[in-house]
């Protein structure tokens, strides 16, 4: 390579409220020559939004990455700050990017990051699921044998699994893990983070069905999904506590204990011996509390 090298700040943005641009990204963005960014349109309005005149453009998508990348590697060199964003959250993370860092860092560019939002990271802290680690794998494959495989590898995988997914494939997505991992993994659904629609749901795969059997979940927006472990994995008291909520809130609506037990067992997973246990023990509480 001849020349000085260039400099290219990956940065995050957004993923639905403006207040999480950090004053390091507003000042990238502010000193940028040259934006890299998937939607332009999108790119000039957090432009305008922070008050920022805005810098040239350059449409990066699937399609032409290679092409961006080289033209970059070849005409920005040394005299451009080139900063790459995506429409929201992380480039690189289900995003165009990869390929521009790998291009720049080949060409012996400055790289340097300025973390932001991710609705991946965001999921998971706000999840509830023990830290076991996880495995992040974005959008699976929509049919066939790749579809098949990777609710395989999700199945047997001993970490937590995050996915990305749209609202209007949400429902097929979670009943497919269902099948794939069988009703009592631990799974946790965030929709619409940052947003004002905002919704969280912890529960496990099987009760997740069933919510959207009901049809009592609104399905519109963005969403992440993380199938945890056997919910009898978990802490003992943890899934003990679970099966506990579970059949208060089943007796609550009219279910008789027998039932009760059946509906939790088969929604949870957890043998309907042990939550049988759990039933009695919750009546002998109920009786010392009356008595
Ligand atoms: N680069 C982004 C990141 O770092 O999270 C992800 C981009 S990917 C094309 C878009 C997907 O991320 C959405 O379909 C959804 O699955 C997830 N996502 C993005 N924003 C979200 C939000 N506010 N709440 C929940 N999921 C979100």
């Amino acid at each position: 390579m001849s020349g000085p090298a260039g400099t290219l700040v990956v940065v995050g943005t957004p993923i639905g409220n403006l207040g999480d641009l950090s004053p390091r990204a507003t000042n990238a963005l502010a000193d940028a020559t040259v934006v890299l960014c998937e939607d332009t349109r999108r790119t000039r309005k957090l432009f305008s939004a922070i008050g920022v005149k805005t810098p040239r453009l350059v449409r990066l998508d699937r399609n032409n990455e290679a092409d961006i990348s080289a033209r970059v590697v070849a005409t920005f060199a040394g005299e451009e700050r080139v900063v790459l964003v995506s429409d929201a959250g992380m480039p690189a993370v289900s995003d165009p990017g990869a390929e521009v860092v790998r291009a720049a860092a080949a060409a012996g560019f400055a790289i340097s990051v300025i973390p932001g939002p991710s609705a991946a990271v965001a999921a998971v802290a706000i999840s509830g699921i023990p830290g076991n680690g996880f495995t992040f794998v974005g959008f699976l494959a929509r049919k066939g044998t790749a579809r098949l495989e990777a609710l395989g590898r999700i199945a047997s995988s001993p970490l937590t699994t995050v996915i990305y997914e749209a609202g209007n494939r949400v429902r097929a997505t979670t009943v497919d893990l269902e099948a794939a991992c069988g009703p009592g993994r631990v799974y946790v659904w965030a929709r619409e983070l940052t947003k004002v629609h905002e919704q969280v749901w912890r529960g496990t795969l099987g009760e997740a069905v069933l919510g959207f059997e009901r049809a009592d979940v609104d399905e519109r927006g963005e969403w992440v999904l993380l199938v945890g472990p056997n919910v009898d994995e978990v802490k003992p008291d943890v899934a003990d506590k679970h099966v506990e909520d579970l059949l208060k809130r089943a007796v609550a609506t009219g279910s008789s204990r027998r039932s009760a037990v059946d509906e939790v067992s088969a929604a949870t997973g957890v043998k309907r011996r042990q939550v049988y246990e759990i039933a009695l023990n919750l009546d002998e509480g109920v009786e010392r509390l009356t008595s």
